[in-house]
Formats: C-alpha cells, sequence, structure tokens
C-alpha cells in the first residue's frame, strides 16, 4: 500500500495514538511541575478529559497530537492517500468534538489552553513552554 509518509512522519504519528502519559504531556508536566504548578491529570468529570487541570490557576491544558487533532497549517498533519475520505471524517469529527469542549469548558470558567505536539519539538520548545508558563500566570 502506497502512503505519503515518510518514514519518520508515519512512526512520530503512529506513537501519538491517543493514549495517556504520551512523551509530550510528560514534557509539560515536568515544566509545569518544576515551576510550582500542580495539577490534577485527565479530569473525567471535564468536558474532553482535559490532560492538565489546575483548579488554582483556574485553566486546562491540552496537548494535542498534530495528526489526530488536525493542526491546521502543520506539516504533521497530512491526510494520507490511501482511504482519505474515511481519515478526513475521523479528523474532522475530532475537530469538531474538540471545539465543543473547549466551549463548554469555558463557558464553565475556564481558561483552555492547548498545546501543539510539533510546538514542542527541537528548538521551539522552550519558547512554547514559556509562553504555557505565562498563560498561566497571566491568565
Ligand atoms: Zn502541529
Amino acid at each position: 500500500m502506497a502512503d505519503v509518509h515518510d518514514k519518520k512522519t508515519r512512526s512520530y504519528n503512529m506513537s501519538r495514538i491517543r493514549g495517556k502519559d504520551t512523551a509530550p504531556e510528560m514534557i509539560v508536566r515536568k515544566f509545569l511541575f518544576s515551576k510550582g504548578i500542580r495539577y490534577r491529570l485527565h479530569q473525567k468529570k471535564l468536558p474532553g478529559k482535559p490532560d492538565l487541570v489546575s483548579k488554582k490557576y483556574n485553566t486546562v491544558v491540552f496537548v494535542n497530537g498534530c495528526f489526530w487533532h488536525g493542526h491546521e497549517g502543520c506539516r504533521y498533519f497530512v491526510i494520507p492517500k490511501t482511504r482519505t475520505e474515511w481519515w478526513k471524517n475521523k479528523i474532522s469529527s475530532t475537530v469538531t468534538k474538540d471545539k465543543e469542549n473547549y466551549r463548554r469548558l469555558k463557558k464553565m470558567g475556564w481558561q483552555v489552553l492547548i498545546v501543539w505536539e510539533c510546538s514542542l519539538r527541537g528548538e521551539k520548545r522552550n519558547m512554547t513552554l514559556e509562553n504555557l508558563f505565562q498563560k498561566f500566570t497571566n491568565g
């Protein structure tokens, strides 16, 4: 079966199959913890089960995989050339659900922060984490 993804991108995507304690999420957790921010994980009662929840800062964080959550304009979001329609539907329904969850959370008074996985890669990582921390403390 032909696949447009090069090997690197594909294995990256495959490693992003949604699960708890994925590496990008761990990066965010460790960083915030080191900054003294305490949080709970995967609060089932909240819409979309946010990855991190900080009551003190009234903030929830989602660490989103670029492929599964359809990161617009991102090099890691490439719809496969096989079963294209199926993938499009799958990802667009995830994006729709995400938006609905964010909307509901905001309505409940939460600050909703999204961290895209690509922004944790390489040189961008430090800036992404610093920005995240800023939003926590200013939010
Ligand atoms: Zn991305």
